[in-house]
């Protein structure tokens, strides 16, 4: 049966030898079944055609029946340009080419009838198409309208005319032989319940639909069964792993009692009861914990791993912290081993920049398990770095990390997998949660601690530099710090430098006599940390910085945040940084720079920045805006790919699919009875294709 699709793609009707090779180099389709699988993603509503009357500037693009009246080239050389008079019993307007006017010239003809498409503009009180696509009108060929799917595709197809239409085609000639071998994947059940169209029709209509209807219908079966089969797999790996993978009983928690009573500094907020009863949970279950904790920054995430700890070094076994910079591992070790040597635990760092010595000590006594937690960075992960036993994992900024490196963590120990907690401060919209780690159990840490004073954030554009510069200097005078952030461009780093140290020596200028540091991604670790340091003890004032201070960087007397160039930065990463400030007692302020330019969604981010400081409500934006696969992280994991499911849209259909994947999973795990025999021949034939899916995510 799959060997229908297995075809190569140079038999298709249409296609041939040459065009099967473009096709495998360009958009990595080499079978039938890739190209079936290649879906359109959008469609251009041809079913209508416009009169020049009724035309207006704000249709994304029109479709017209007409004549060309006159052609005409004008100018020469670069600035030779095409004019065509175009009309209908309504009105006339214009047609412009700037590039193939040579070809066009000798191709259109004078009072032919076409069909003409694309954006109208308006331009000296006339509409006009520049570089329509435009077709004479041919009445043996049916141009009645359609829905015309959109095709991604590169410049050399383009070049070689493969365009949508020509793809279309290739699909319709497709459609016609393929149908007798597409098989169900989706349960009769489910089908009927939804009232999903079958999936052979769901190909037609969503390569070739009629109408809206057809459309419509299409994506509503191949989102369901896209996430459907997303959530199998999540829910499936998380399954196994609670069956199969037992982990160590920690039962005991005087050690915790003791600390929070005795020495913890502050009362925890009841979302940290609540996520550390949900932890203790899973230590004292026997099965391996695999959770995500959630919460926006400086909602107290590294207090609840520090209390976590306390439950497995209790039970004799150790613990590890993992962050993603140098910096950061610096300041988690700071605040653990204050917290440690209250209680006279042994806590240690390890990173790339260890002394030798060091090195070796932390090595004996990971061995001999008289050092309890270990704290570092990738550096953690190094085969040599062996534990007596490996009780609990912490991954912090866990969207840093790739999902190698979680895996390696799970091999440090011999007889249990070790629990394993990964903390994240980036505010994930639901859907991309359920999608991203739908594997892990899931808490949140959804409460601030008390007393924090909302932080006032405001846009200025640069013309107004003097006066914020004045409110930094009336700040400074009442002792308070500041951070000027420039962004980084990745494409030039020579740029980045220039431009920060051009921030930099203006900054020296305007503040004579303030000291300040500069900390930036070229600098040793052991500069920028001193840098870090000197400002964390205010002997600097002002702390001039790329993105290299985004997260987790924690100095309460810093109130003051500005970012140089904000329209360059995304919504997410414009959050982090924000969340450097008001840690303290102090009102807090972000100022946010820019130019007087800014494009419509620029405008969008800031006004999301200076409205709101819920995380989750500014990812839910940033989702809205960029689309899922931009979102920090996602790509790397591999998990999230989507081909026609939209997480910013389709919360509902992800929802549905997950209840129905979970039902099926609870009733028929192996999927053994007849009616899911669809999914498992599907599964079948998915994991032929992607070998496993793997134990570990
Ligand atoms: P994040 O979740 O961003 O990692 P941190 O763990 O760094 O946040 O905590 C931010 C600050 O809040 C730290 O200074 C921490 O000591 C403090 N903190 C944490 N929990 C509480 C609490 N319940 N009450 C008061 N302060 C707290
Ligand atoms: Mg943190």
């Amino acid at each position: 049966m799959s060997s229908f699709f297995d075809t190569k793609i140079e038999f298709l009707k249409g296609v041939g030898a040459q065009r099967a090779e473009l096709l495998n180099k360009e958009l990595g389709i080499f079978t039938y079944g890739d190209l079936i699988e290649y879906y359109p993603f959008r469609h251009e509503d041809r079913s209508k055609f416009h009169y020049i009357r009724d035309l207006n500037e704000e249709m994304p693009a029109a479709q017209i029946k007409g004549r060309l009246t006159s052609i005409e080239t004008i100018g020469s050389g670069h600035k030779q340009r095409l004019i065509a008079n175009f009309q209908d019993a309504t009105g006339n307007m214009e047609l412009l080419w700037f590039q193939g006017v040579n070809w066009f010239l000798k191709s259109l003809r004078i009072n032919g009838e076409y069909i003409v498409y694309g954006k109208p503009t308006m331009f000296g009180g006339r509409f006009s198409i520049t570089h329509p696509e435009i077709e004479l009108i041919n009445p043996a060929k049916d141009q009645s309208g359609y829905f015309m799917p959109v095709y991604s595709l590169t410049e050399k197809l383009r070049k070689k005319f493969i365009d949508s239409k020509l793809i279309a085609s290739w699909q319709k000639n497709l459609l016609q032989i393929a149908d007798p071998y597409i098989s169900e994947t989706l349960p009769k059940e489910i089908i009927e319940k939804y009232r999903l169209v079958p999936k052979n029709i769901s190909l037609w209509w969503l390569h070739a639909p009629k109408n809206y209807d057809e459309l419509h219908q299409s994506h509503r079966r191949l989102k369901f069964e896209e996430l459907f089969y997303n959530q199998l797999k999540l829910i499936s790996l998380s399954l196994v792993r609670k069956n199969e993978y037992s982990g160590q009983v920690f039962n005991q928690a005087g050690l915790i009692t003791d600390f929070v009573s005795n020495h913890l500094p502050f009362e925890l907020t009841g979302a940290q009861k609540r996520v550390l009863t949900e932890i203790y949970q899973d230590l004292k279950s026997g099965k391996q914990m695999n959770r995500l904790v959630q919460g926006d920054v400086g909602s107290g995430k590294t207090i609840v791993a520090f209390i976590s700890m306390l439950a497995v070094i209790e039970g004799g076994a150790q613990a590890c912290l993992m962050a993603p910079t140098e910096i950061l591992a610096q300041q988690h070790f700071t605040n653990l081993k204050k917290f440690g040597d209250a209680l006279g635990l042994e806590v240690a760092i390890l990173t790339g920049s260890s002394k030798k010595k060091e090195r070796e000590k932390i090595h004996t006594s990971l061995l001999d398990g008289s050092l309890k937690i270990l704290v570092g960075t990738h550096a953690l992960l190094e085969d040599i770095v062996q534990f007596e036993n490996l009780g609990l994992c912490v991954i912090d900024e866990q969207h840093r990390f790739g999902v190698a490196q979680r895996a390696k963590l799970w091999e440090k120990n011999k007889n249990f997998y070790p629990h394993m907690m990964v903390m994240t401060a980036t505010p994930i919209p639901r859907t991309l949660a359920m999608t991203l780690f739908g594997d892990l159990d899931h808490s949140e840490i959804d409460e601030m601690p008390p007393g924090r004073k909302p932080i006032i954030t405001v846009h200025r554009y640069d013309a107004n530099r003097l006066t914020v510069f004045q409110f930094m200097r009336d700040e400074l005078k009442l002792g308070r710090q500041i951070y000027i952030v420039y962004p980084l461009i990745e494409e030039s780093e020579k740029l980045d430098l220039k431009n920060l140290q051009d921030g930099y020596e203006s900054i020296s200028r305007a503040f004579p006599g303030v000291p300040l540091s500069i900390v930036h991604g070229k600098m040793k670790p052991k500069d920028k940390e001193y840098e870090m340091q000197r400002f964390k003890k205010g002997e600097t004032k002002i702390m001039v910085a790329t993105t290299v201070i985004e997260v987790g960087v924690d100095v309460p007397n810093a109130s003051i945040m500005v970012i140089e160039n904000a329209e360059r930065f995304g919504l997410s990463q414009l959050h982090q940084l924000r969340g450097r400030v008001g840690r303290g007692a102090e009102q807090s302020y972000c100022i946010l720079i820019t130019d007087y330019k800014l494009s419509k969604d620029t405008k969008v981010r800031l006004d999301t920045m200076v409205r709101t400081e819920n995380g989750f409500e500014i990812s839910q934006v940033d989702l809205e805006l960029r689309g899922p696969g931009d979102l920090s992280g996602t790509q790397q994991s591999g998990l999230v790919d989507l081909k026609i499911a939209n997480l910013a849209k389709d919360e509902r259909i992800l929802k549905v699919a997950r209840e129905e994947a979970f039902e099926v999973l609870n009733v028929d795990p192996k999927f053994e009875l007849p009616a899911n025999l669809p999914i498992k021949n599907h599964i079948s034939k998915i994991k032929n294709k992607e070998l496993s899916w793997s134990k570990i995510s």
